[in-house]
């Protein structure tokens, strides 16, 4: 079983010529709704690829709350851990022009609200993995990894976005799983491929890390632990449309996977063609592919 503690929001995207000048007013085209943030989005991708996923985090008690409850309800995440905060809902509002260029403007809302102390309240027992991003307080994944460490239980963290991450976390986090633009950050290597992501990673798993995750992109990724071993996977090739969300599939992908004992190749496999699948049809969580998907994928 999976925990996630993280973000839920609201994405309205609005299709528009061009964006506004300030103070202009423009005309957009229909306008969208859909259930976002990088926690929701890890948490859809480790649900749809079979196993039992609950979600922690703050909602406002407001129709895009009850929207969102009921979106991950229908893909069956455990809601009852999300406390209500008295805010509104965390958006995000977007802004795509003809050229398929985006504007983004991210109100944390009830994310930002989401305290330390709603932690204290939570039960971790049963759970096997915990996931954690840099979406919602820095102070409340600390609680996470600090009563995570107490009860033994492995914290894969995703620090994106890598701005304000707290580095401190590090020595207590089982798995690190990072993009090419996060490990650049956190490492000081300029990354172009696996042979620069494999140097990033070996000056940080200096920091005590156990394990470390790179994606690339359409490079696919590399894993390196603490005993030495490294593997180099390469990505599916896949027509690649739209990209939202690739490493949000990756992460919920891998853990469940992980979850279920498989071998870390298998998990790696598994989460590659998760996240190729995701890339290969657009929009960010009606992306994310279920487990039949995958598996009809990768015996294809
Ligand atoms: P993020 O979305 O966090 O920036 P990446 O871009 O590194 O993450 O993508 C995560 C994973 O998604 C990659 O490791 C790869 O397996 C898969 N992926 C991303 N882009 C493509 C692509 N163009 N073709 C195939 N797989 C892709």
């Amino acid at each position: 079983k999976i925990l996630v503690v993280g973000s839920m929001n609201m994405d309205i995207v609005t299709q528009v010529e061009r964006h506004p000048i300030p103070g202009e007013t423009i005309q957009g085209n229909e306008t969208r709704f859909f259930i976002g943030g990088k926690g929701a989005n890890q948490a859809v991708a480790a649900s749809r690829s079979g196993v039992s996923v609950a979600m922690a985090g703050g909602l406002g008690v407001d129709s895009f709350g009850a929207d969102i409850r009921r979106g991950l309800a229908e893909d069956n995440i455990i809601l009852d851990y999300v406390a209500d905060q008295p805010c509104m809902t965390g958006l995000a509002l977007i802004t795509v022009d003809g050229a398929g260029e985006n504007n983004i403007i991210l109100s944390s809302g009830a994310n930002g609200r989401y305290g330390a102390e709603e932690i204290d309240q939570l039960d971790l027992s049963g759970f096997d993995v915990i996931l954690l991003q840099n979406e919602i307080s820095s102070a409340v994944n600390q609680r996470v990894l600090d009563k995570a460490a107490e009860k033994h239980i492995p914290v894969f963290m995703n620090p994106a976005p890598i701005d304000g991450f707290d580095r401190s976390q590090l020595p207590k986090v089982a798995f690190l799983i990072l993009n090419e633009v996060e490990a650049e950050v956190l490492s000081g290597v300029r990354i172009e491929g696996s042979s620069q992501a494999l140097e990033a990673g070996k000056k940080l798993l200096k920091d005590g890390i156990p394990h470390l995750i790179i994606t690339l992109g359409s490079k696919g990724s590399i894993y390196m632990d603490q005993s030495g071993s490294q593997i180099t996977f390469p990505a599916f090739s896949v027509d690649a449309v739209d990209t939202t969300a690739a490493g949000d599939t990756f992460i919920g992908a891998f853990a469940a996977k992980y979850v279920t004992g498989a071998e870390l190749h298998d998990c790696l496999r598994y989460a590659t063609a998760a996240s190729a699948l995701a890339v290969a049809q657009p929009g960010a969580q009606s992306s994310i592919p279920t487990d039949d998907q995958v598996q009809s994928f990768l015996t294809a």
